[in-house]
């Protein structure tokens, strides 16, 4: 089976790419390389995500040899999330593999990941259980992982890294921000997809630098809540909001209450405690978290009924064969 023999492709391979000139090369040769051995016919989508060096110039000429190569520049630097989802989009395999640019990721654990997807699985997560980043950045990443895990209750090791593979049907419809591609897995469980991982091989970066330092923790952390938010509350918001907005009215009563009991039983003067303005905010807390609860309930119909999207997803509707109930009459 060669790549060209049909046009329909099995595998897409997405990459992100931010002044990755020098890696370029290198990365192709592995993937071409490495892509083969799937026995699947495949592309390569380039993503260029606005580089300032000549990574556009060099994808042009490798994409000009070899016709697997689809690189698509996007017009200024989004990201690398926004990077891979431009990927997505123009991906048109049945199995997609986004991996990093910078040969950190080996293109050589992709036929495993295929090969792990094959035992019935929906996406296939990589670890990498020997990483190559500096300590500091290790371990920070390890308390992260612990944490994502706990909250979300989908257990894996390793959240970041960027190779992973899933079949079409997980990510489709999937829409990512910030730094969200490492949440599909999570969408995926919430969808209903069954997740595993395998330990993949893992690089220092040799030629060009990291884009990203220590205060990814916070954009990562504050995406965690957002997908949590999301899949647990995504139909009903004003569960959330409703119960933290009834709990802040309960402490308004119990403040007030108690201002009452201090004033008439104690005499104590109102004025040297700070009961009514506690007892006030609460209360005002309250009906404003309630009242957003309800617009949001008008946000998720308007979400939900314009784009006639459903709030379940179907896996199979096995049809019921209508001739046997005529015979019966
Ligand atoms: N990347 C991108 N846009 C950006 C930042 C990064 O497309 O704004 C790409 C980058 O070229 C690489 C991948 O995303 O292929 C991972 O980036 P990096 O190596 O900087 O992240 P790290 O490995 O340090 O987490
Ligand atoms: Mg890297």
């Amino acid at each position: 089976m060669t790549n060209a023999a049909h046009s329909e492709i099995e595998l897409s391979v997405v990459i992100p790419l931010y002044n990755e000139e020098g890696n370029l090369r290198p990365l192709h040769e592995a993937l071409a390389a490495a892509l083969p051995k799937t026995g699947r016919r495949f592309e390569i989508i380039l993503v260029n995500d606005g580089s300032r060096d000549d990574t556009e110039e060099i994808l042009a000429e490798i994409a000009a040899a070899d016709p697997t190569v689809h690189p698509i520049n996007l017009r200024r630097n989004f990201g690398q999330t926004a990077a891979i989802m431009a990927g997505l989009d123009h991906a048109r395999g049945d199995v997609i593999v986004p991996l990093d640019g910078d040969l950190q990721n080996d293109p050589e654990d992709i036929p495993a990941l295929l090969t792990k997807l094959e035992e019935g699985y929906d996406v296939v997560s990589g670890w990498r259980k020997d990483r190559q980043d500096d300590k500091g950045r290790s371990i920070l990443s390890r308390v992260a992982n612990r944490i994502i895990s706990l909250i979300s209750g989908v257990h894996l090791h390793d959240y970041g890294c960027t190779l992973k593979a899933y079949r079409r049907e997980v990510i489709e419809g999937v829409r990512l921000y910030g730094e969200m591609h490492r949440f599909v897995p999570i969408y995926a469980t919430w969808q209903g997809g069954r997740v595993t991982e395998i330990p993949v091989n893992h690089r220092p970066r040799t030629v060009g630098k990291s884009n990203y330092g220590f205060n990814r923790i916070f954009k990562v952390m504050f995406d965690l809540m957002v997908v949590q938010f999301l899949m647990r509350y995504d139909t009903k918001p004003i569960y959330v909001f409703g119960l933290v907005g009834t709990l802040s009215i309960v402490i308004s009563f119990l403040g007030g209450l108690a201002a009452l009991y201090l004033r008439f039983f104690e005499g104590t003067s109102l004025i040297q405690t700070p009961l009514p303005l506690l007892s006030a905010l609460t209360f005002l807390t309250g009906v404003i978290c309630i009242l957003m609860g309800l617009m949001a309930e008008l946000l998720v119909r308007v979400y939900y009924e314009s784009q006639g999207k459903t709030t379940y997803l179907v896996k199979q509707v096995r049809k019921v064969p209508t001739a046997d109930t005529t015979d019966a009459t």
